[in-house]
């Protein structure tokens, strides 16, 4: 019954690779329609309508960017109401603090160095640089998390990243011996824009990190609930040397890291240093080569899987709802409204999703519906299942709800596939 690949496929997407701009021809997938995934409803929107946007995601088979389809601007997505907040996951933390420390013993950064976050969130890694004496400096576009980051004490210049602001930074002479762009490229529209203000803003013999789920890693694990449309580009390490070499940038090394789902960490420098390849980045450039992600073939087929996993979840739904059990979600993240929209899962199927975050609390997940609530309804109700919807974090989360076993309970993840553990 794999009727995926054979089904008709409109192949007119009227759009334009956001690198290259040669026009695109080949889908990925399709993910129906969902609403902004961040757009967080409350009591009183829940009584308004709500704009649900085309998801689907196509590939660029000139420069083989990944890149969902232009429906909606940025402008319009990220509102003030965008509720992420780094700091609200223990792992997440973790992983920051580990990072800069690592960075600090490699580039010897010290009280004369100075270290640019783009997109800084709420300053859930630059208070590692800053508790280390060493000057810093954020990047945040979104007001809610810029006041957060302020809060602890650390200096945010609230805008987009791109040629301007980087313009404005060199001319005060304000640049980089480490510039952070973890998370972020992935995020940005306009993807040549944001790449060459970098060289911008390095120091001579200043390095950039970027850290950003990796590609093969989504087709190979099935992780089609990273997609929704805050996320413009899924990325290779073959098209990001490309891509930074058109913007005056160097890759010299990489590192595969396990955060979510599998990511890359990509090292940088102005074009004209290019300090020698390290061997990891040769090796992972011929893994590429030998998965074809330079062929259409690599993308055909993951349409199908996509389907199929969606089908299993819903039929776990489907059968526990009959035999009168109770299912309950954890970690309203974004990934987890891709995959319940896609699904079209509602309150029927999972009566509430507990998070940690107070301020996503009381809240609505957008499409869905779906309550938010605080993890002591989960202490109280004793639902037979949790499903864990940021299955990135699923080590954390059956630690931390270890106690539902006192009840029987089970933990559900339905990426990469089904399962009740
Ligand atoms: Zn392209």
């Amino acid at each position: 019954m794999g009727v995926g690949p054979t089904r008709d496929v409109e192949t007119e997407f009227h759009m334009k690779c956001r690198h290259c701009g040669a026009d695109l021809n080949l889908q990925f997938v399709d993910l129906g329609s969902a609403p902004p995934s961040n757009a967080y409803l409350t009591s009183s929107t829940l009584h308004a309508s709500e704009a649900w946007l085309p998801l689907r995601v196509l590939a660029c088979t000139h420069c083989w960017l990944v890149q969902t389809e232009d429906y909606a601007g940025a402008e319009q997505i990220f509102t003030d109401d965008y509720a992420y907040f780094s700091s609200y996951s223990k792992t997440w933390l973790d992983h920051a603090e580990t990072y800069v420390s690592t960075m600090v013993d490699r580039l010897h950064l010290g009280p004369q160095s100075r270290v640019i976050e783009l997109a800084a969130n709420d300053g859930y890694l630059l208070q590692f640089v800053a508790a280390r004496g060493i000057p810093c400096l954020g990047i945040e576009p979104t007001a809610s998390t810029a006041d957060s980051a302020r809060g602890k004490g650390l200096e945010i210049i609230q805008e987009f990243f791109g040629v301007d602001l980087a313009g404005a930074l060199a001319r005060q002479g304000r640049k980089a011996n480490l510039l952070v762009a973890n998370n972020v490229l992935a995020h940005v529209p306009y993807i040549n824009d944001f790449l060459s203000g970098i060289p911008m803003v390095l120091c001579d013999g200043g390095v950039a990190t970027f850290e950003f789920p990796y590609l093969l890693n989504l087709v190979k694990y099935n992780q089609f609930d990273t997609i929704y449309h805050e996320h413009f580009s899924y990325l290779s390490l073959t098209t990001i040397r490309r891509i930074f070499e058109y913007n005056s940038l160097a890759v010299f090394d990489v590192e595969e890291l396990p955060t979510h789902g599998g990511s890359l960490r990509v090292f940088a420098s102005k074009i004209e240093e290019s300090p020698p390849l390290s061997n990891s980045v040769q090796d992972i450039l011929n893994r590429e080569r030998s998965a074809g992600l330079n062929k259409p073939e690599f993308y055909a087929g993951f349409q199908w899987r996509v389907e199929k996993a969606k089908d299993e979840f819903l039929r776990f739904l489907l059968q526990a709802k009959e035999s009168g059990k109770q299912v309950a979600g954890y970690g309203a993240a974004a990934k987890g409204n891709t995959l319940l929209n896609y699904a079209g899962v509602r309150r029927d199927l999972i009566s509430y999703v507990a998070d940690r975050n107070p301020a996503k609390q009381g809240k609505y997940l957008p499409g869905s519906r779906i309550p938010i609530v605080s993890e002591e309804r989960i202490r109280h109700e004793r639902p037979e299942y949790v499903v864990i919807l940021p299955w990135n974090i699923s080590a954390e989360v059956t630690h931390d709800l270890d106690y539902i076993r006192n009840w029987d309970g089970k933990f559900v993840t339905a990426i990469p596939e089904m399962r009740i553990h």
